[in-house]
């Protein structure tokens, strides 16, 4: 069996980073969070104060983010420190959404994904990878859910984080940050021509990665 780059894009919360990390597993590939990768990316330009595109511009060459071991789980890590906790938060996830759309920071991380993936044998998930980071992708998965499903599941795991979010702003979010992931001028969230479509909506977790497993040895064995 050859080793493959898989691809998984799809909106916020629709599951994409548990489905990654369980397939990642199942196939002894490495995962890579590239959300986690644009939510650092927006927690040093808060910790900064930098608000204009200039500036943030500007400040990439001092960034450096990268990903370590921790306790059996992948964390992100930004110039070093292990910012994994920080990141989880509503502000920086709507952060990540707005400095995501500055066309240098995409370069600036499209070009380190694409390094990562190499040796291919990886199982990465975010908006654009099928569609610019890994256009040639073996197996490309655009996940899906309705925005209340996936508002509930957000609001479920900010409370299991002890937050205490109000459901209708948890959804207002939802939609705003779709709407920004898919009108924005730079390698806008869209479903690549090849990409497969899952919508978990009403899946189960274990429905749905028996699905994708079954995807994954398909293309695994044909390519
Ligand atoms: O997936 P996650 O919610 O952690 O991503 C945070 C934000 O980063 C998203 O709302 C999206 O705007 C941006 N993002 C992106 N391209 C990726 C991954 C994430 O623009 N490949």
């Amino acid at each position: 069996m050859n080793r493959i780059i898989v691809a998984i894009d799809g909106y916020s919360s629709c599951g994409k980073s548990t489905i990654a990390k369980a397939l990642a597993k199942y196939a002894g590939y490495t995962y890579v969070d590239t959300g986690a990768m644009y939510r650092a990316i927006a927690l040093y330009t808060i910790r900064k104060g930098l608000e204009d595109e200039a500036s943030i511009i500007a400040a990439l060459p001092q960034i450096e983010v990268g990903f370590v071991l921790a306790d059996g789980a992948q964390h992100v890590t930004l110039n070093g420190e292990d910012v994994e906790s920080q990141i989880r938060t509503l502000a920086v996830g709507n952060c990540a959404s707005r400095v995501s759309a500055i066309k240098e920071v995409r370069a600036f991380l499209v070009a380190q994904q694409q390094k990562m993936g190499e040796a291919k044998g990886i199982v990465m998930d975010g908006r654009d990878i099928g569609t610019v980071v890994f256009p040639q992708a073996e197996l490309k998965l655009f996940l899906t859910a309705s925005p209340e499903v996936r508002a509930q599941r957000r609001y479920d795991e900010l409370v299991s984080k002890g937050e205490k979010p109000d459901f209708e702003a948890v959804l207002a979010d939802v939609n705003d940050r779709d709407y920004r992931d898919t009108h924005r001028a730079e390698s806008p969230l869209r479903q690549a021509d090849d990409a497969i479509v899952v919508d978990n909506s009403f899946m189960t977790i274990d429905g749905q990665m028996e699905l994708i497993y079954k995807l994954f040895n398909e293309h695994a064995d044909f390519h």
